[in-house]
C-alpha cells in the first residue's frame, strides 16, 4: 500500500518531488521543539497548483491521509503527520512565486509557500506594507499563517491574518480547485467561503494562493521600553495612549521583569534597556501616516500625560532604527531567551483586554502556588488580550519532575481564562495540542456545526487527520 503510494505518486510528478529516505524527511517530520515527530510515506513537493489537485484526488481516491505543511513553524503540531506512516505530508515550499503586485488597488496576490519575510519584502519594494509580523516570519509561509489565522504583533492595528484577506485559491480534498482569488473590497454574494479555509488548520483543503491587503508605509514610526509597575498600570497606559494616538498606536506588548533577565543573559548584545529595575515592562510603538514629527509628538504627549499621572515609572524612546530594532528582537527573542533556564510551561491565552490584569494576577497566584518557585514568564500582546502564559521551571529544579505538571497546570490556567470570557488558544490553534481540550470549552452547537462542515468538504476524511476535530472514522 505504502509502497504503490510512493510509486504513483512518482510516476505523477517525477521523482524529484517526493522525498522518501528518513534522514531527507526528518526536518519535515520533526517541530523545531522536537514536542512532535511524525512519519511519513513520502514528502511530496509539488511545484504547481495543478499538481497540488492532482495529489489530493489520487489522495481521495485512494484513501491517503494528506498532511499540508508550510514553514513547519505551528505551535500546536497541526503541520506533524501520526506516527502510523500511512500519510503523505505535502509540502508547499516549491509553490512560491509572487504571482501580483497591485499598488493602486492595494493588493498582492502569491502562492501559499511564498515565506512571510518575502512577501514583507515584495510589499516594501513597492513602497507599501504587509503588516503580518510575528517572530518565525523568516520560515514561516502565507499559506500556513492563513491556515492558522496568526496574530503577531500587528494585530492592534491592522487584525490579525484574517482580516488581510481578499481572497483565496484552495484545492478542494477531491481535487477540484475553487479559484476565490478576489480583489474586491466589497462582495455579498452569498456564504464569504474563504472564512471557512483561514485558521483551519489543513483540515478542510489546501490553500494554494491568496489575494492580500497592502496598506501605506507609516511615514514616521517611534518606539518606547517603558518601566512600570504592575499590568493594572500598563492597562491604564494602553487606554491613555490610545486616547492620545488613536490607531496610531500601533503595538503595545507587555513583559515582566524577569524576560529582561532571562533576555540579558541569554541573549547575545542585549543590554537592560532603562537605567534601573522595574516590575514589568511596556513595548509601545507609535506608526504616523504623516512623517516622524507626528510620530515623535505623539509618543511625547503619551509619555508627559503618563508621568504627570504617575502612570509610568521610567521610559526610553528608541534614538535610532537599530535601538528600535534591538527592543523589538527582545521581543520576538523571548522564547528563545527561556530555553536556557530549563523547562517551559505554555499556554497561548487571550481574555477581554480590560481583564487581562485581573487574570494575570490570577493566573501567576495560581502557577506558584502548584509549584512553588516556578518562575512565570507571562508577555505578550496586551492590546490584543493575548498573553503567552509560560512558566519556566524553579532553578535548579529538575527539568521532567517540573513538565510533568504540564497539563494540571494547563487546566488550571485555561480554567481561569474560561472564567474571564477567554480563549484557551488565542493565535496558535488547535492541531493535535489541544484537540482533545476543545470539546469542553467550545459551544456543543458550534462544535456539531465544525463536524458538519468537515464531513460536508472532506467525507473521506484525509485533510489532516487527528487535527481540531478528533478523527471520526
Ligand atoms: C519563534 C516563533 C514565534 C511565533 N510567533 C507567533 C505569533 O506571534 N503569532 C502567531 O500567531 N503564531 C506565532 N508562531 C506560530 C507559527 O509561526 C504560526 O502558526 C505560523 O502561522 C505557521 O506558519 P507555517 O508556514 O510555519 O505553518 P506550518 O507550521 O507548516 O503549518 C501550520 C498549520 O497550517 C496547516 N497548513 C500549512 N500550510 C497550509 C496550506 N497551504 N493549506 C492548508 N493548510 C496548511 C498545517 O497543516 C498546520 O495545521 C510562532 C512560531 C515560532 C516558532
Amino acid at each position: 500500500m505504502l509502497a504503490d503510494t510512493v510509486r504513483d505518486l512518482t510516476q505523477m510528478l517525477g521523482d524529484q518531488a517526493l522525498i522518501t529516505d528518513p534522514d531527507d524527511q526528518a526536518p519535515f517530520l520533526h517541530e523545531w521543539r522536537d514536542r512532535y515527530v511524525g512519519k511519513a510515506a513520502a514528502v511530496v513537493q509539488p511545484r504547481t497548483v495543478d499538481e497540488v489537485c492532482r495529489v489530493l484526488r489520487f489522495a481521495n481516491d485512494n484513501g491517503v491521509p494528506v498532511v499540508p505543511q508550510g514553514g513547519n513553524t505551528g505551535l500546536v503540531g497541526g503541520q506533524t503527520p501520526d506516527q502510523s506512516g500511512n500519510a503523505i505530508l505535502l509540502s508547499l515550499a516549491r509553490l512560491n512565486r509572487v504571482r501580483e503586485v497591485d499598488t493602486v488597488g492595494g493588493v498582492i496576490t502569491v502562492d501559499a509557500g511564498v515565506v512571510l519575510q518575502t512577501l514583507q519584502d515584495e510589499a516594501d519594494k513597492a513602497d507599501r506594507l504587509f503588516p503580518l509580523s510575528l517572530g518565525a516570519e523568516g520560515s514561516c509561509m502565507i499559506g500556513g499563517n492563513l491556515s492558522t489565522n496568526a496574530g503577531g504583533t500587528g494585530v492592534l492595528a491592522y487584525g490579525n491574518t484574517r482580516d488581510l484577506v481578499l481572497g483565496l485559491e484552495v484545492a478542494l480534498p477531491d481535487g477540484r480547485l475553487w479559484n476565490g482569488l478576489s480583489k474586491l473590497r466589497k462582495d455579498n454574494t452569498g456564504y464569504d467561503l474563504k472564512h471557512l479555509f483561514i485558521g483551519a488548520e489543513g483540515t478542510l483543503g489546501v490553500i494554494t494562493g491568496a489575494s492580500l491587503k497592502l496598506f501605506p508605509k507609516p511615514k514616521g514610526m517611534r518606539t518606547a521600553m517603558i518601566g512600570i509597575t504592575s499590568p493594572h498600570e500598563a492597562l491604564k497606559l494602553f487606554s491613555l495612549m490610545q486616547e492620545v494616538a488613536g490607531p496610531a498606536l500601533t503595538a503595545f506588548e507587555i513583559m515582566p521583569r524577569i524576560a529582561i533577565d532571562f533576555l540579558t543573559r541569554n541573549m547575545d548584545g542585549v543590554r537592560d534597556p532603562l537605567e534601573g529595575e522595574h516590575a514589568w515592562y511596556v513595548l509601545a510603538e507609535i506608526s504616523s501616516g504623516r512623517g516622524e514629527g507626528d510620530a515623535e509628538a505623539l509618543l511625547m504627549q503619551s509619555m508627559e500625560t503618563s508621568f504627570e499621572d504617575g502612570l509610568v515609572e521610567d521610559a526610553v524612546i528608541a534614538q535610532s532604527l537599530d535601538q528600535a530594532n534591538m527592543f523589538w528582537a527582545m521581543r520576538h527573542g523571548l522564547s528563545e531567551a527561556q530555553k536556557p533556564e530549563g523547562g517551559s510551561i505554555k499556554h497561548d491565552v487571550s481574555v477581554p483586554v480590560a481583564a487581562v490584569a485581573d487574570f494575570l494576577d490570577e493566573a501567576i497566584a495560581a502557577v506558584v502556588e502548584m509549584v512553588p518557585g516556578c518562575r512565570p514568564v507571562p508577555f505578550g500582546h496586551l492590546g490584543d488580550g493575548n498573553i503567552h502564559f509560560n512558566v519556566s521551571q524553579p532553578e535548579g529544579a529538575d527539568r521532567a519532575a517540573f513538565l510533568a505538571n504540564y497539563e494540571t497546570m494547563n487546566e488550571r490556567v485555561h480554567a481561569i481564562t474560561t472564567r474571564y470570557g477567554g480563549s484557551i488558544s488565542a493565535e496558535h490553534g488547535i492541531g493535535q495540542a489541544k484537540r482533545d481540550l476543545l470539546p469542553g470549552v467550545k459551544d456543543a452547537v458550534a462544535l456539531a456545526l465544525m463536524r458538519t462542515l468537515k464531513d460536508a468538504i472532506d467525507p473521506k476524511g484525509i485533510m489532516n487527520p487527528g487535527k481540531v476535530l478528533a478523527d471520526s472514522r
